[in-house]
């Protein structure tokens, strides 16, 4: 996974490689790097296990203008000092994001020619083989690497002979070269640079840059001189300021994010009628995503087969890429990624597209990877999420949904009253957001259990789904999602007086039989939360904790619903001494498989 960067021109480069690696932190951050040219030849590296503010406090001081930077999500060896990127050999220091998956055939090669390897990782095997083939000519050798690698791979590299130029190359891991006066930035995400210029050349695969403070030469897989593409980045980046966490801001920033998300997309004609054309000519549905994209899959496959009433598969992406599925060219493929770098859900869109599937992309970033393989691309204006746990995308990705039914369905009067509700959206999550104390104080009560349990039906079993995986994510306590009528198929054996069952009642019709099961929990000595908008459910059940939504009909109610939920898994992590922003072992954009 992984953030890299790299700055070349008039600045100190350890300074934007520090501020650049914070933004990046997101990627991973298990341990940080940097490699500057000292302005006299030679390369200072200095990197170790830990976050990016320990790295920043070790370079005080580090003078030269080119130089590289990684901040880590470690895949193969240990989060160690000397596992930590950037990685040496001879006149090569490199940093790398990816996988090489050939990288023991590599050194095992490498080995009988008597080269030594210092670490566990797979990364080392690159600079290595740059330098057993390296002839002077560094464009050369990056060709060779291009044909040798297997796997995923975004690399930023100094060369000794070319103190002031990077290399660069990538295959299947993000790479974005940001154009300023004089100078140029190196990011795996634009969002590193976007305080210093909003022009970038998005590298594609196969793709090898010559980077220097005068712009970039680019070159294809074998060498060849290729023209320069430069784009416009619309990414900004906020940072926290004096809010709490990122977590917690981009809650509050829902109200927000769904207001633009709405905007963009109903006053967009050409995406309406394309999105029209596109699902018209297909005639099956097949939804794709990992971790939260692929729970908000699921609620939109409740809501086209709701709304359209056509059948909608959804898959896990890590599973669709590997089983076979059934599609052809009469399949319209959707695949759902926040950050659009996903390895799986892009591994998956290709795998589509080689079958003769149309692709619909749903992403919150403009020039993502995963939109080069789209046949539309559906944006979530989100803004950015920085924080690991996705909690204002989720509702976004849900709401595109929402908006693309709207403009596939001939039933008129159901289209306006949707499109009321979705009007009326930025205020209900508003009012929504009020929960907060009372969250918090339930937070507080509950912080100490082992296991916490979430159930719902139907649209609210989906949602229990995204509970539990946030309440996981940011507070370690072990949790699991059912469908209520699940329970006593077997769960309810783990329901005792330490269990704690979190309800989600939005569904009118089936709202009695969750209350049902909530019987079933107390009756074995189970604490309850009810988090509903029907005043009645608590006179149904008489639960230790209730939380009143704001109430909204049965389609937009999930989007209420998550609000506490997030806000649940945020104190939960809180109040147990957790930062929510950084979760143990994990990382916000999962790039590799
Ligand atoms: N595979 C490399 C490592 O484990 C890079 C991982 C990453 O992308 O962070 O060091």
């Amino acid at each position: 996974m992984c953030g890299i960067v790299g700055y070349i021109g008039k600045r100190r480069a350890r300074d934007y490689i520090i501020q650049g690696l914070k933004i990046l932190e997101y990627r991973g951050y298990d341990s940080a790097g940097l490699a500057v040219f000292d302005g006299c030849g030679k390369i200072n590296c200095i990197k170790r296990a830990g976050y990016v503010s320990q790295l920043e406090s070790a370079t005080i001081g580090t003078e030269g203008n080119c130089g590289i930077g990684h901040t880590r999500w470690a895949t193969h060896g240990a989060p160690s000092d000397v596992n930590s990127h950037p990685h040496t050999c001879g006149k090569f220091t490199l940093v790398h994001n990816g996988i090489i998956e050939n990288f023991v055939s590599i050194k095992s090669q490498l080995a009988n020619k008597g080269k030594r390897f210092l670490t566990q990782t797979d990364s080392e095997a690159i600079a290595v083989f740059l330098d057993d083939v390296y002839d002077g000519d560094v464009i050369k050798a990056l060709s060779a690497a291009l044909k040798k690698l297997k796997g995923s791979f975004a690399l930023a590299i100094l060369c000794k002979d070319f103190p002031d130029k990077i290399f660069v190359v990538k295959k299947q891991s993000p790479l974005v070269v940001g154009i300023g006066d004089a100078e140029c930035f190196v990011a795996s995400d634009c969002m590193a640079f976007s305080q210093y210029t909003d022009k970038a050349v998005y590298l594609k695969d196969n793709e090898i840059g010559e980077v220097s403070s005068q712009g970039i030469k680019l070159f294809d897989g074998n060498g060849n001189r290729k023209a320069v593409k430069i784009e416009k980045t619309a990414t900004e980046y906020f940072a926290p300021a004096d809010c709490k966490s990122f977590m917690y801001k981009e809650i509050y920033e829902i109200p927000k994010a769904v207001q633009y998300t709405a905007e963009e997309f109903f006053a967009n004609d050409e995406k309406k009628l394309g999105v029209v054309d596109i699902f018209s000519k297909n005639d099956k549905v097949v939804m794709i995503g990992c971790g939260t994209a692929y729970n908000a899959c699921l609620v939109g496959k409740n809501i086209f087969e709701t709304v359209l009433r056509v059948p909608v598969e959804v898959e896990l992406a890590s599973e669709f890429r590997y089983k076979n599925p059934i599609i052809d060219d009469k399949t319209v493929v959707v695949a759902v990624s926040q950050s659009g770098e996903t390895a799986d859900t892009i591994a998956g869109v290709r795998l589509a597209k080689s079958k003769g599937a149309d692709v619909v992309v749903i992403t919150n970033v403009a020039h993502s990877s995963i939109t080069r393989y789209a046949d539309m691309v559906l944006h979530t204006k989100a803004g950015a999420e920085v924080a690991v746990a996705a909690t204002k995308s989720y509702l976004t990705q849900i709401l595109l949904f929402l908006c693309v039914a709207t403009v596939l369905s001939d039933d008129l009067k159901s289209v306006a009253a949707i499109k009321k509700e979705i009007e009326s959206l930025p205020q209900l999550t508003q009012k929504t957001l009020a929960l907060d104390e009372q969250v918090h104080k339930l937070a507080k009560e509950f912080c100490k259990k082992q296991s916490v349990f979430f159930i719902g039906r139907g649209l609210d079993y989906a949602l229990a789904l995204e509970g539990t995986l946030k309440l996981k994510e940011v507070s370690y306590i072990h949790s699991e999602g059912f469908a209520s009528g699940e329970l006593k198929h077997g769960t309810l054996a783990l329901i005792d007086k330490n269990a704690l069952v979190i309800a989600v009642v939005t569904q009118r019709h089936v709202a009695e039989k969750t209350c049902n099961a909530l019987h079933e929990v107390q009756a074995r000595g189970g604490k309850v939360v009810i988090i509903t908008p029907f005043e009645k459910a608590k006179n149904d059940v008489e639960c230790d904790a209730f939380l009143q939504l704001p109430s909204s009909s049965g389609l937009i109610a999930p989007m209420s619903a998550i609000i506490p939920l997030q806000l649940f898994a945020y104190y939960m992590s809180i109040e147990r001494g957790i930062n929510p922003d950084k979760p143990r072992n994990l990382a916000k954009s999962v790039t590799v498989e």
